[in-house]
């Protein structure tokens, strides 16, 4: 059992300097992961996701707030103290030992028995398909046996928590989607409340129960992987999940009641919006086809990009560009005029300065 709560957990590195606050890592984070839940921590480069795990690791102090397992504060207490299981990136693998001592090394520092310790290496390096190199040192192994034995050690151990910082993103790709597949199943066999850093939104919307979306350090959202792409709480939530990337442009109050998104005829009922809003139109939810006689065409398609099972068609609409992701390999070249249609669209409207969602 292990629910983990932050509570206002702050980290700013260096000493503040005469009249100004040091610099701050991550502010404010505020949330609660539920026992058993995987959770991921969603960001570009540098938005303070490392920085976050560690904290609840041990492995940095905390500048601020409070960090609690199962109500205790645990923000204070030693990494080992804490019943947790890290996978690196790296791995992290001791060189000189074999898969079987790697596995076993943190189980004989914890003075396990040694039949217990027997049993759980071999159920661990089962599970992850490895029993076949328990033998042999970590040299003779390929990244992603590594990562698998990296896995299992973690494993092994049966903590309450695991912590995983980019655990593949040193795989190909093709390794990456199937050991995402299998993380998944492991657990849901394990059942362990699970902490994953990430910027790869693919790895955070499949895996997780919950997804916390940090940026410049602070939280823009913590929700369900359904609510982080349906109902994104900030224009950068918008932006960052979701692929291809949602199209968004600025809209101003129009005439009879509408915003309107410019050189286009597209609108959005007005009422109590402000004088100017950003509009966000996911590809993948639009759809083209060509004018009718007499009708008047939205835009101009200036590239189409084939993916195989679907095509991206780039537009210009007046002033802005447009993207809209069609079924196959679609029927448009470039030059065709056509006209989006918005039947089975969402539209999300966000504050221009603050960023967050109006409607
Ligand atoms: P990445 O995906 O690149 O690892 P991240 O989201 O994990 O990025 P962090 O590594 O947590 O981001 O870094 C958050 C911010 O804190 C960054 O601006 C980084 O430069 C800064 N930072 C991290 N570690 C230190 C440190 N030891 N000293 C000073 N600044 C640091």
């Amino acid at each position: 059992m292990a629910q983990i709560e932050l509570v206002g957990v702050e980290k700013s590195y260096g000493r503040p300097k005469r009249g100004h606050e040091a610099r701050k890592a991550v502010s404010d984070l505020s949330y609660v992961i539920e026992d058993g839940h995987f959770v991921s921590l969603l960001g570009p480069s540098g938005c303070g996701k490392t920085t976050t795990l560690n904290m609840i690791a041990g492995l940095e102090d905390i500048s601020g707030g409070e960090i609690l397992i199962d109500g205790r504060r645990v923000d204070d207490l030693d990494p080992d103290k804490r019943d947790l299981a890290f996978v690196f990136q790296d791995y992290a693998l001791y060189p000189h030992m074999s898969v079987y001592e790697n596995i076993a090394f943190g189980l004989r520092m914890r003075k396990v028995a040694k039949d217990e310790i027997d049993r759980r290496v071999r159920d661990a390096a089962r599970r992850l398909d490895i029993a076949h190199v328990l033998d042999v040192k970590p040299k003779s192994l390929s990244g992603g046996q590594r990562q698998r034995v990296a896995l299992a050690r973690a494993i092994a151990r049966r903590p309450a928590v695991f912590l995983f910082d980019e655990p593949l993103s040193n795989l190909d790709a093709l390794l990456r989607d199937q050991t995402r597949s299998e993380l998944k199943v492991l657990h849901r066999e394990l059942g362990a409340t699970s902490v994953y850093v990430t910027h790869d939104q693919e790895e955070a919307m499949t895996l997780s129960d919950r997804i916390a979306v940090m940026s410049r350090g602070r939280l823009e959202q913590y929700g369900s992987p359904y609510e982080v792409y349906h109902e994104p709480a900030t224009e950068f939530v918008a932006s960052f999940v979701g692929k291809p990337r949602m199209n968004l442009f600025t809209a101003k109050r129009g005439e009879r009641g509408r915003h309107v998104l410019p050189g286009t005829a597209f609108g959005v009922e007005s009422g109590a919006l402000p004088e100017e809003i950003r509009v966000g139109l996911r590809p993948e939810e639009c759809d083209l086809r060509r004018p009718l006689a007499g009708e008047q065409p939205h835009g101009t398609v200036v590239a189409v990009e084939p993916l195989g099972n679907v095509s991206d068609v780039h537009l210009t609409m007046g002033d802005v560009e447009f993207l809209v992701r069609v079924p196959g390999f679609g029927s448009y070249g470039v030059g065709d005029a056509v006209v989006v249609d918005l039947t089975r669209a969402r539209l999300h409207c966000f504050d221009p300065e603050t960023g967050r969602r109006l409607a």
